[in-house]
């Protein structure tokens, strides 16, 4: 499709948003703008493809399609079910999978299907059996209470926040973190690297009923067959959660052991980190959890989006091409260039470097919390978010990491020199940058300085850089 046929495209929807709320035309405008000019390093953020955003703006929108291909709870599904078997072919033969669900929303919500379709699977409950049978009225009082008591209470071991596990792997403020009695496995302090050994230490103290692997902010590769000998070794569901590195799998740069499909029960993710599609979830299973699986609406999750289906399945044709596993290539390519550049400029990075699409910079070493490091490189035009490390003696709000990651910038075409260019800047911001103080004079985790003259030709410098490759030109 050519470049000008997609910029009509664009130009005439929001001239039609224009005419009924022009200050929402307005700020999709200036989002596009925005995002042209920043150099975005948010690890799980990138940019979807002109084909791909178009999909999500039509009249699958008004449709409802609660159910599953075929077999839907509203009349005239017929298109529904093209796009959503699309997707799920798609998503099958990309990642070698016997069976795909498309419907999540999130990747939050592609986990609550998972949590269930195991839970429902796993449990024995008498209780459950009848409900599944359909012999709801059959339960007596008794049989709820045991019922709840009997799911509420299993165990889950999945990676600490701090080693960057994720929130939805049974932590406080996500749901998994009240359901399920959780314990967690970390990485070696000297190291920063899982340890294999504690994981199976971990997994035969606690005999847990699900293993989770997958994390948001760990720059490494994860054994995927040791961690499920690990999980069968004492009975557990091996579940990965592939939700920032789903790319990397869809481009063949995680192979083997370190592809999660072949060794996992079941597989959740995002379609929009890595993978570069529209924002959503999927699951990925063998027979054996499908059922449970296709529960997913309405037992967890809201009515289908099936405009957001269609994306998913634009997007995944998209990654079955070949130029995508050179695409994923590129951005482990470039996470290896940014970490080199910030080592050889003095840097701590946690682990050391990376072998994924993300770098985790240790601040402290720079005197700054996360926190004051994320605000300093955002005033120079650098998109950063902080992030804990191992052990963080700050704490999840101020934490002492900036995580980088380089799946947007690789979208855009920049490449190895870029990458040490863009090490450079973020070297002179944190190297320039020191932490305020408060009120009272004290030293603060919040507060910094830098000389608005650093900032400004950092910013200036950031935009130069980006100007070569132009986003949706
Ligand atoms: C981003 C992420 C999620 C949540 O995805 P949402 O689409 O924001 O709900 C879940 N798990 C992991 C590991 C993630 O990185």
């Amino acid at each position: 499709m050519s470049r000008n046929a997609e910029s009509t495209a664009f130009r005439s929807a929001l001239e039609v948003v224009r005419g009924v709320e022009p200050r929402v035309a307005d700020a999709i405008a200036a989002e596009l703008a925005d995002q042209r000019e920043s150099l975005k390093l948010i690890a799980s953020e990138n940019y979807a493809s002109p084909a791909t955003l178009l999909a999500m703006g039509n009249w699958f929108s008004d449709k409802y399609a609660e159910g599953t291909v075929g077999r839907r709870f509203y009349a005239g599904c017929q298109n529904v079910d093209t796009v959503e078997a699309l997707a799920a072919e798609h998503a099958r033969e990309l990642f070698g999978a016997s069976h795909a669900y498309v419907q999540p929303h999130s990747g939050i919500d592609a986990n609550l299907v998972a949590f269930w379709a195991i839970l429902a699977d796993r449990v024995e409950s008498p209780a459950l059996r009848k409900a599944q049978a359909r012999q709801v009225n059959d339960l007596t009082e008794a049989d709820w209470f045991a019922l709840r008591r009997e799911l509420g209470n299993q165990r889950m071991l999945g990676m600490s926040l701090d080693a960057g596990g994720h929130l939805t792997h049974g932590f406080r403020p996500n749901i998994s973190g009240k359901m399920f009695d959780q314990r967690s496995y970390g990485t070696d302090p000297a190291t920063g690297l899982i340890d294999y050994d504690r994981v199976a230490e971990a997994a035969r103290e606690f005999k847990p009923l699900i293993l989770v692997a997958g994390y948001s902010a760990y720059p490494r590769k994860v054994n995927f067959r040791i961690m499920r000998e690990i999980a069968d070794s004492v009975g557990a569901t091996f579940m990965v959660d592939m939700a920032h590195f789903a790319g990397l799998v869809a481009g063949k740069v995680f192979t083997g052991d370190f592809d999660p499909v072949p060794h996992a029960h079941i597989v959740t993710t995002t379609t929009h980190k890595s993978l570069r599609g529209p924002r959503g979830g999927m699951v990925l299973c063998g027979p054996e959890l499908a059922d449970q699986v296709d529960r997913g609406c309405p037992m967890v999750l809201g009515g289908p989006l099936p405009h957001v289906m269609a994306a998913k399945a634009v997007a995944l044709a998209e990654a079955r091409r070949p130029d995508f596993a050179d695409y994923a290539q590129r951005i482990v390519d470039n996470a290896q260039a940014l970490a080199d550049g910030l080592l050889r400029r003095g840097a701590t990075l946690v682990t050391g470097g990376t072998d994924n699409h993300l770098v985790l910079i240790d601040v402290s070493g720079y005197g700054l919390t996360g926190r004051q490091a994320e605000q300093a490189l955002l005033d120079s035009g650098i998109v950063t978010n902080r992030n804990s490390v191992p052990q963080d003696p700050n704490g999840a709000w101020y934490t002492s990491g900036i995580r980088i990651g380089t799946p947007a910038l690789t979208t855009r075409g920049l490449g190895a020199a870029e990458m040490d260019a863009t090490a450079e800047l973020i070297h002179t911001v944190l190297n320039q940058t020191t932490p305020g103080t408060g009120p009272d004079g004290a030293p603060s985790k919040a507060k910094y300085v830098l000389d608005p003259a650093v900032a400004e030709s950092v910013g200036k410098q950031a935009a130069d850089l980006l100007t070569p490759f132009p986003l949706y030109p």
